[in-house]
């Protein structure tokens, strides 16, 4: 069993850490916040997880999400090209955050996520795994597909009236890929992740 203190991440007060069954949460016992959750998946059905979202990541970021048709105007958006058309129009700044949070910290996230477990499993390059595991947190609040999905949700409501709009295997993906990275941020554990460490590399 791990020896590194736990502390709650919003009063730090030190709590022992006690198995808990599959799918439960433990709660800090001073201001109730979440503490640390027992994965539903294991680290090979995080490894599926991670795989299938980078599978999906490249059709999802490559390929039209919407084609809209505005009286006979015919335009297809990536979510790439969505970012440079900001870009384009002056906003450096705003096209920027939106190409860092949606589409590149996504998959360095997903990139990083699939590193450790492949580390972790061949029980190779203790270095580089101590490092990503520090740094996880930084790219975990850097990385924001959701800002797409509202954005798509936006412009689906506002232009549903006045064009036509058709969706594709792009949309699809992107859809799944949200869902996805949703679910492995979800599942990812780095409490976890450095318990295994321990185990391999010790104090
Ligand atoms: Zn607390």
């Amino acid at each position: 069993m791990s020896s590194r203190p736990l502390l709650c991440p919003t009063c730090d007060t030190y709590v022992r850490r006690r198995a808990l069954p599959r799918g439960m949460r433990a709660f800090c016992p001073r201001c109730r916040s979440r503490i640390y959750d027992a994965p539903y998946c294991d680290m090979g059905g995080l490894l599926a997880l991670v795989i299938t979202a980078l599978l999906l990541y490249f059709p999802a970021n490559l390929m039209p999400i919407l084609e809209i048709d505005l009286v006979g105007n015919l335009r297809q958006t990536t979510v790439l090209h969505g970012a440079m058309v900001v870009m384009e129009q002056g906003f450096v700044l705003v096209g920027l955050a939106v190409l860092v949070a949606g589409v590149i910290a996504p998959l360095l996230l997903l990139l990083s996520i699939l590193t450790q477990l492949t580390l972790l499993r061949i029980g190779k390059g203790r270095d580089l795994l101590r490092w990503l595991l520090l740094h996880h947190p930084t790219l975990d609040q850097l990385s924001m597909v959701e800002i797409y999905m509202i954005s798509l949700f936006v412009s689906i409501f506002k232009l549903v009236d006045i064009a036509d709009l058709t969706y594709g295997w792009g949309t699809l993906c992107y859809i799944l890929l949200f869902v996805l990275t949703f679910y492995v941020q979800y599942e990812y554990n780095r409490e976890l992740m450095w318990q295994h460490y321990d185990e391999i590399y010790g104090d």
